[in-house]
């Protein structure tokens, strides 16, 4: 029997409990609470982590993705590719911006949206594409880019999983016109609470972010425009600025253990994360995948190892977007994928020992020559 979770954010508070409860007593004493100094110093921090000129802090990864739609003027009218592989954020974002979200098959080997398939998905409607680097790898860009030229697109990219991502060297945060972050809890920079950031290198789409974020002000008493009230807060950004002086360390880390996994499970019959070789993958998750997906689960969760499907159900599949059209049928590796993944226990703070005990309990489950 073995005691493996999944994410253990409480082994990573410990090892900075002083720096963060330092820091939320500084916020709390200072008692300003919304859009303030700390907000300030982690965008600037954040940007320089992500290579950008401009970043601003949101309320959510979430909030990122909706607020840089709307910044970069999608729209009624308009449609917005990607991928059907991916959290529902992803396209609520594209529905809520008043647009309609159009789904493009994935790479089986990587997960990520398929660039081959991007043209046949053309309409004179297509405004933008998202690409979605799932699980910290990065997308398949220099293709895509090359058509979002081609039939100028706008590249709003979704890094929620992906923070010190990288591809051909350069940082994801400066791979499209726009790049949205999450700072939920599990991420792989996570808040204590709901947080996510836009990064762009166009002053535009950032003052746009900004204002939107706020209620569509500039001024105190002056609204330019209708926004939202999703700005990122100070306990948070307090919070985020501590972590992200560990971002590397962490991120090192879980390229270490994902090596690991790699080695041990070399011989079993699972697949094991793809990486392309041009990209930096920071292992947000790490995702196998096999036949016997549900029986390897349960084998799992029997022995007390912390395993989750990301995700069981593609989007066009879910309920919420079946005013879409869709059906089964519609994107075949992306629901071949959703039968097969299985992610196993991931974080910075996993202890080698940890994972031999998953790789052993996942190797004894396939019977010898299998
Ligand atoms: C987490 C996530 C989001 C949403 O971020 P929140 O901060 O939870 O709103 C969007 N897209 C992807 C791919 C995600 O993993």
């Amino acid at each position: 029997m073995r005691n493996i979770p999944l994410v253990d954010l409480q082994a990573q508070y410990l090892s900075i409990q002083e720096e963060i409860d330092e820091s939320i007593a500084r916020v709390i004493q200072r008692a300003a609470f919304i859009l303030g100094e700390e907000g300030e110093a982690f965008e600037e921090a954040f940007a320089t982590f992500c290579g950008t000129e401009h970043c601003v802090g949101v309320a959510s990864g979430s909030a990122a993705l909706h607020l840089a739609l709307l910044g970069t003027g999608i729209g009624a009218g308009d449609e917005v590719i990607t991928t059907p592989f991916t959290f529902a954020a992803t396209a609520e974002a594209i529905l809520q911006a008043g647009a309609r979200p159009v789904f493009v098959d994935i790479d089986r080997a990587t997960y990520n949206l398929d660039p081959s398939r991007l043209e046949a998905a053309l309409t004179t409607r297509t405004r933008a594409i998202i690409p979605v680097h799932l699980y910290g790898q990065p997308a398949e860009m220099d293709s895509l880019q090359a058509v979002a030229k081609e039939h100028d697109l706008r590249v709003i990219g979704d890094a929620a999983q992906a923070h010190g991502a990288a591809y051909k060297g350069t940082p994801i945060g400066i791979l499209g016109d726009a790049v949205c972050y999450s700072f939920y809890p599990s991420k792989n920079l996570g808040a204590y609470g709901d947080a996510g950031a836009v990064v762009t290198e166009d002053s535009d789409i950032a003052r746009n972010v900004r204002r939107l974020r706020d209620h569509g002000r500039d001024q105190k008493h002056e609204h330019l425009e209708v926004g939202q009230g999703e700005r990122l807060d100070e306990l948070q950004a307090a919070i985020l600025r501590v972590k992200l002086r560990h971002l590397d360390d962490w991120l090192e880390a879980r390229e270490r253990h994902a090596r690991l996994y790699d080695k041990l499970l070399a011989d079993s019959p699972v697949v094991c994360p793809y990486v392309a070789p041009e990209v930096r993958h920071v292992y947000h998750l790490y995702v196998i995948r096999t036949h016997q997906r549900e029986a390897l689960f349960t084998h799992l969760h029997e022995q007390h190892i912390g395993v989750g499907v990301h995700y069981p159900t593609p989007l066009h599949l879910q309920p919420a977007f079946a005013r879409l059209g869709y059906a089964q049928g519609s994107f075949p590796e992306a629901e071949i994928a959703a039968r097969e993944v299985l992610s196993l226990p991931m974080y910075a703070e996993l202890e080698g020992p940890q994972i031999e005990g998953v790789a052993k309990a996942l190797t004894e489950f396939f019977p010898p020559d299998t």
